[in-house]
């Protein structure tokens, strides 16, 4: 048992309790086999919260054992999808139950808002819990019309046992992006949650225990990448990774799998989203969107809106909005309700941000305002502005993940989608107008694998989220992302006997 206390001004810090600390694995809590423990902190002052028990290639086989054992003998794939559905219903509503508990695990551990996390994250997580548990006795397959003799059809079969390996920014949603289809579909999982924030996935485990999520379905080994994520990727008997994290640890989870077993792979990847603002777009309302789609989560967001194009007519006026905006934020103690930016995520994540902030500087754009640590202890960064910013710039090019905008003048339509998609990545893109030709236009011009047209984080689980070029291949969300845990058997049988 551990705990993160603090007092706050005007506020009530709460007093989290750390539950789950060990490894999950075959539906019990275990140490890890070297007996080895990590610290993880909380970014709000870079203490210890809880000693976390360190899985490495010794326990991702033992889970993997677990999950082949489940899926190859277990009821799990074999019972209808009715009883799965409900299985994963009262998940949901165990979920529900302890939201409180689960926002204050993902503040302490990752620094995002209290309140948001009470609100969206955990309430958005039971969300798609129950997308997917509605479908799960709707899973068919089709009747071929084969050769006159022939009776054809396809059967949807679980893809197996799959590897989960996810990032720190959002740890409840990225974890029920993965976990919530691959259930659903009838597979068995083994969750690697990032290092930064293993207590919610931990917790999820004891509440899938409780639902009646049989033994060996759902595992959850915390570790570190190099090697509790490695020894998942290249294990002989996963039969698909689905990963969510930077673009080059994606690359090397690629070669693993295809050097390993050939497991199917998909990759969520990272990005650098435009925002594409018109002149006759409301600029109070754009300058707020584009506000939201920075900052939201300390800019710890994949899809973040950091590259922004405005028309040259309203450039400078949006620009003196943008900053007086950015300039009211309220940065400070995320379970404090009058803030709205908390710590990043941790010292790594902070030292790279203000890195970026100095090449931006020494790259010559205009630091307009912001760049500065802020606070005495913990990880906060203020709100930062650059303009005058060029296209071959780094903190135009390069993922920083931190509370930091680009902003850029454009004169043309052509140029600007040109100028959109003058990146590697292609997650996702904004449109801020009133104009429908314009808006048409442009969303299908840009190469990315959500378009936001005047609203930005436009998410829903009936809404596929993937990316285009290096943000990766392969939706979470939707029936696409389903349809990624199943693979098509198709059976084909031959007419015996003649006909009466
Ligand atoms: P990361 O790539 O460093 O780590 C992600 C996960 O991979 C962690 O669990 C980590 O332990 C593991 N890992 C690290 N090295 C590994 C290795 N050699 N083999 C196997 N696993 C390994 O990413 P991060 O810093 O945790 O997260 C930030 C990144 O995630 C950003 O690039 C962001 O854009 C991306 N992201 C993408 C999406 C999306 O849906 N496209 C969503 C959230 C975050």
């Amino acid at each position: 048992m551990a705990a993160a206390n603090g007092s706050g001004k005007g506020f009530e810090v709460p007093r989290v309790e750390v539950r789950f600390t060990k490894l999950f694995i075959n539906g019990h809590f275990v140490d890890a086999v070297s007996g080895k423990t990590f610290e993880t902190r909380d970014p709000r002052t870079g203490e210890v919260i809880a000693n976390i028990a360190e899985g490495d290639k010794a326990d991702v086989d033992l889970a993997v054992k677990a999950a082949r054992e489940a899926f190859d003998n277990g009821p799990w794939p074999r019972m209808t999808g009715y009883e799965r559905g409900r299985i994963l219903h009262k998940f949901a509503d165990l979920i529900d139950k302890h939201t409180e508990e689960l926002a204050m695990l993902d503040t302490v551990d990752a620094g995002k808002l209290f309140l948001v996390g009470k609100v969206r994250d955990i309430p958005g997580a039971a969300h798609l819990l129950r997308y997917y548990a509605g479908a799960a006795d709707k899973i068919h397959g089709e009747t071929l019309k084969m050769a006159q003799q022939m009776h054809g059809y396809t059967l949807k079969e679980p893809v197996g046992v799959v590897g989960h390996i996810v990032p720190w920014n959002y740890p409840t949603t990225m974890f029920f992006f993965k976990v919530s289809p691959a259930l659903t579909a009838g597979c068995t999982v083994v969750v690697k949650p990032a290092e930064q924030t293993p207590l919610s996935a931990l917790f999820y485990a004891h509440l899938a225990r409780e639902a009646g999520v049989p033994d060996g379905v759902l595992n959850v080994v915390p570790g570190f990448g190099p090697t509790a994520g490695a020894a998942l990727a290249s294990h002989m008997d996963v039969d698909k990774l689905s990963f969510t994290g930077s673009t080059e640890v994606g690359r090397l989870v690629m070669k693993a799998a295809a050097e390993s077993n050939l497991k199917s792979v998909s990759l969520e990847l990272g990005g650098k989203s435009p925002i594409v603002v018109f002149d006759d777009a409301d600029l109070d309302t754009a300058v707020n969107l584009v506000n939201f789609a920075t900052y939201t989560n300390k800019g710890e967001i994949c899809v973040a809106g950091t590259r922004i194009y405005v028309q040259e007519g309203i450039y400078d006026a949006f620009v003196k909005k943008a900053a007086e905006l950015a300039k009211k934020s309220v940065v400070g103690d995320p379970f404090n309700p009058r803030v709205n930016q908390g710590p990043q995520v941790d010292k790594d994540q902070y030292e790279k941000v203000l890195k970026y902030i100095d090449i931006g500087k020494r790259e010559g754009a205009t630091l307009v305002t912001g760049g500065k640590p802020c606070g005495d202890k913990g990880y906060y960064i203020e709100p930062t502005i650059f303009t005058d910013v060029k296209d071959d710039m780094s903190i135009a090019q390069d993922e920083i993940f931190g509370p930091v905008m680009a902003l850029m003048k454009f004169k043309t339509v052509e140029e600007v989608i040109q100028k959109a998609n003058n990146t590697r990545y292609g997650l996702a893109a904004g449109i801020v107008t009133k104009n429908i030709d314009i808006a048409n236009t442009v969303s299908r011009s840009i190469r990315a694998g959500a378009i936001w047209i005047n609203c930005y984080f436009a998410f829903d689980p009936d809404a596929p989220f993937g990316g285009y070029k290096m943000s990766g291949f392969g939706k979470d969300m939707g029936m696409d992302g389903l349809e990624k845990y199943l693979q098509t058997k198709t059976v084909g049988q031959q007419q015996t006997g003649s006909a009466p």
